[in-house]
């Protein structure tokens, strides 16, 4: 399979004809191989319009879904990176590409496992996989200038808000158990600003600051 192909009709279906304009992003999803981070079994819909199962009831989020957070993120190259919600690695490696340094956090060990080799495998040696609550944030390597939660939670948790710098971007599926919102805060004089865009599905986060189980 070509998958270079697949990965410009990606782009050009699914990202451009919706909207996404910021070319950093567009670049960096056509080059991150997002059938690295799929099952075996799901090869063939590695660059499909569609969230797919990565084992432990967890997904890799649609394309889509990762170009309008990243690009609500607007980065510039220089930005320090928590990701909460690892899963396969896929949007901590897209992050690789557009910023300096990424932590992010998976609470199942065997996803955080697997991502962490595959992440060293493919070379993106500015990725930092943790395993833990994410729910909390990493507060020792905070103040954070980048926040991307990828589960669901009921609201963006304070705790981690507080981890965000001032003038810092946070972005999160925010509402129930079965609908959210992209959510985007920006802290301005320690208060966060926040904007509402696409409806969307996301797993829960569960842990302390999230959904209980
Ligand atoms: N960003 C991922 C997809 C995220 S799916 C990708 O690109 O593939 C959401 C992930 O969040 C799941 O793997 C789930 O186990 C994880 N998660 C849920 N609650 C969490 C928490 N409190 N801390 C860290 N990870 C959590």
């Amino acid at each position: 399979m070509d998958y270079a192909l697949l990965r410009e009709m990606m782009v050009e279906t699914q990202l451009l004809t919706r909207g996404i304009r910021d070319s950093r992003v567009l670049e960096a999803m056509k080059k991150v191989q997002r059938h690295k981070f799929v099952p075996e079994a799901m090869l063939g819909s590695s660059y499909d319009d569609i969230a797919l199962p990565i084992g432990e009831g967890q997904t890799i989020s649609q394309p889509y879904m990762v170009a309008v957070m990243t690009e609500l993120l607007a980065m510039s190259g220089d930005e320090k990176v928590l990701e909460i919600g690892t899963g396969s690695g896929y949007q901590a490696a897209v992050l690789s590409e557009l910023a300096r340094e990424v932590y992010t956090i998976e609470r199942i060990p065997v996803l955080a496992d697997k991502a962490r080799a595959r992440l060293e495998d493919l070379g993106y040696n500015n990725v930092f996989v943790v395993t833990g609550d994410g729910s909390r944030g990493l507060e020792d390597k905070s103040p954070f200038d980048r926040i991307i939660i990828t589960a669901a939670a009921p609201e963006l948790p304070v705790v981690i808000i507080n981890q965000l710098r001032e003038d810092g971007i946070i972005v999160g599926p925010v509402g129930d158990r079965m609908s959210q919102v992209v959510v985007k805060g920006r802290k301005k004089k320690g208060v966060l600003v926040e904007e509402f865009h696409t409806p969307c599905i996301f797993v829960p986060l569960i842990g302390e600051y999230g959904w209980k189980s």
